[in-house]
């Protein structure tokens, strides 16, 4: 073979070599284009993750991860647990979770998902208790919102809670009442339960 047949394979080659690579680069600047989604640089958006330097103490690695892990749990309260990307409207007066407008609907005063809605229509439901609220102790209202949520979580005994007012005409004061509503069928075993319950504070 001489030299000329050598020399004219070996530019072929690289000839080759060349025009494959400008393929393959096309090739990846289309895929790279279509993953794009078609408005991210038009927003922009605050990193989710933290960038973790290599040269961070391991024990503050740990916290910014641990930071990083409630951020998330967050999100995911605030939003609609049916609609990863739709923020919750409002909460259900029964299981007390946020939804977004397509999936929660209101009712008398209050709102309910599409689960606990039928829940709600369907049933007699009876005043279970009332409690006066005053502006001087906030924490009663509380206490009563607490005990509701534990007693939906641990006894799957669903409640609601309605706010009154009553105008004091007398002393120009507004009453505020906060009345705990359960299912005519389980306010016995509720009555027992929130006996339980309030003994615990
Ligand atoms: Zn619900
Ligand atoms: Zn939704």
């Amino acid at each position: 073979m001489d030299n000329t047949a050598l020399i004219l394979i070996v530019s072929m080659n690289i000839l080759l070599i060349l025009v494959l690579g400008g393929f393959g680069f096309f090739i990846y600047k289309l895929i790279k284009n279509q993953q794009r989604p078609p408005q991210a640089s038009a927003e922009p958006q605050a990193p989710s993750v933290i960038p973790l330097a290599a040269d961070y103490h391991p024990e503050i690695v740990e916290r910014i991860k641990g930071l990083e892990k409630i951020k998330a749990s967050r999100r995911a309260e605030l939003f609609c647990p049916n609609h990863p990307d739709e923020p919750g409207e409002a909460s259900c007066g029964i299981c007390d979770h946020l939804f977004c407008k397509a999936c929660i609907k209101p009712f008398k005063a209050l709102h309910f998902c599409k689960e606990h809605m039928p829940l709600m229509m369907k049933n007699d439901w009876e005043e279970v208790l009332t409690l006066q609220t005053s502006t001087e102790d906030p924490e009663q209202g509380v206490k009563l919102y607490d005990i509701k949520k534990k007693i939906f979580q641990d006894k799957s005994i669903p409640t609601y809670i309605e706010t009154h007012y009553k105008i004091n005409v007398d002393q120009d004061y507004v009453e505020t009442y906060l009345v705990l509503f359960a299912i005519k069928s389980d306010v016995p075993v509720l009555k027992e339960n929130l006996e339980v319950f309030q003994s615990l504070h």
